[in-house]
């Protein structure tokens, strides 16, 4: 018997969690019965899945699969302890000498997410003497890092250079570190940074440059190689950040510049000295999807997923949909109000599509939206469909 649910102590939870009921902001986790694939069964319904990070299908590849039971049968299934102690394996070494050839780089190091790679390295390299200079829709796990390290953070308007300078020009003489912080894709509108105009203010006020390439790696540039490929700013950018569980479809994240830089982060990034590292099926799933991305089939794959990710966008323009600023595979459908952009998710999933909705504090009030994503293995056939669902759901709610 369990006696937790009625102690008091922990009541306050429970209103807040009946105010968010209130106010549509509260949502059952929708489970996933089978693989994560562009058909698949949530809540015990097939549904056209728009709503996954699986960009070129990887999370069900073969290869990647063969690579993950090979190295459990040779290696076990955990490191058993934290990098710094006894779980750093030849293989997480391997990974990682791996990414920085791919990324052209010195170095890198693998974290257990990107969420970790992002807050554990910006917490570790900054202290409360320094400054952040960071996009206004930055991720979350950037936010959190900037919190963790004190410093000081001012934010710019998104994606505006010219906003990004008034903020260099007001704090010009400040005596400690300054960095200057983007998404390479930003991951609720699906738009780039202007990576290129953002490097030259770097260059010219001294700040460290960072850019997370959670959604790009895999996605942009030469065979995936991201958002500084994509701007051609090699060599321009000091700390790149990519994460191991969108496109590379296993878990992950990791960290690529120099190796000073890398060598100071296995010495002061906490999730890398106090949390476990990757079991051997992981790092083996991750060289594999490396070695794929690298190569003619990965090719392959990243083309298809923007042939597909352009006839969708097409299709959603072409039916009246505002999908905003969106230059990649997320394209937001804006719906404005946070209790119709839910209404529209649950009408589209009991109509056979799943495409989550985002509202505040996810995004900013007013701006609730439905956030599609498709993949390099999405069938023509299923976006049509998906579309003309959407159509038909959307001109219900009088959204088009
Ligand atoms: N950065 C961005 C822009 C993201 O969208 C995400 C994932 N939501 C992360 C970092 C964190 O990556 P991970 O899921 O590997 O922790």
């Amino acid at each position: 018997m369990t006696t937790t649910a009625q102690r008091p102590q922990l009541h306050y939870l429970h209103d807040a969690l009946e105010e968010m009921k209130a106010n549509h902001r509260y949502f059952r986790l929708k489970v996933l019965d089978g693989e994560q694939k562009p058909i698949a069964v949530f809540d015990g319904k097939e549904v056209i899945n728009l709503s996954s990070n699986n960009y070129l299908g990887l999370t069900t590849h073969p290869k990647l699969r063969r690579a993950a039971i090979d190295a459990t049968r040779k290696f076990g299934v955990g490191s058993g302890a934290v990098r710094t102690i006894a779980g750093t394996m030849k293989a997480h070494l391997e990974l990682e000498e791996q990414i920085a050839r791919f990324k052209k780089v010195e170095a890198c190091v693998v974290f257990q997410s990107g969420f970790a790679a992002n807050a554990g390295t910006v917490s570790a390299i900054l202290g409360k003497e320094d400054l952040v200079i960071s996009d206004e829709l930055n991720h979350a796990s950037i936010i959190d890092g900037c919190r963790l390290s004190r410093a000081t953070i001012k934010v710019f308007k998104h994606k505006d250079a010219a906003d990004c300078r008034r903020v260099l020009e007001e704090t010009k003489a400040w005596p400690g570190k300054k960095l200057l912080i983007t998404d390479g894709v930003f991951s609720m509108d699906g738009d780039i940074a202007n990576l290129a105009e953002l490097c030259d203010l770097a260059r010219e006020y001294n700040c460290i440059m960072m850019v997370d390439d959670a959604h790009s790696s895999g996605v942009l540039g030469t065979r995936g190689r991201g958002t500084i490929d994509h701007a051609g700013c090699h060599g321009r950018v000091d700390i790149q950040v990519g994460t191991l569980s969108k496109a590379i479809g296993s878990i992950g994240g990791y960290v690529c510049g120099s190796r000073d830089l890398i060598d100071f982060l296995h010495m002061r990034a906490r999730p890398f000295l106090f949390s476990t590292s990757h079991p051997p099926s992981v790092t083996a799933t991750c060289q594999a999807a490396f070695e794929l991305l690298d190569s003619e089939a990965g090719d392959t794959l990243i083309k298809k997923l923007w042939a597909n990710t352009k006839f969708f966008k097409r299709k959603l323009k072409k039916l009246g949909f505002d999908t905003g600023k969106s230059e990649t595979p997320i394209t937001p459908i804006m719906v404005g109000d946070g209790a119709r952009a839910f209404q529209f998710s649950k009408d589209l999933f009991a109509e056979g599509v799943f495409a989550g909705a985002l509202g505040f504090p996810t995004v900013p009030e007013g701006k609730a939206r439905l956030r599609t994503i498709v993949t390099a293995v999405h069938k023509r056939a299923d976006l049509e469909r998906a579309a003309e669902i959407i159509a038909k759901v959307g001109k219900n709610l009088g959204v088009i």
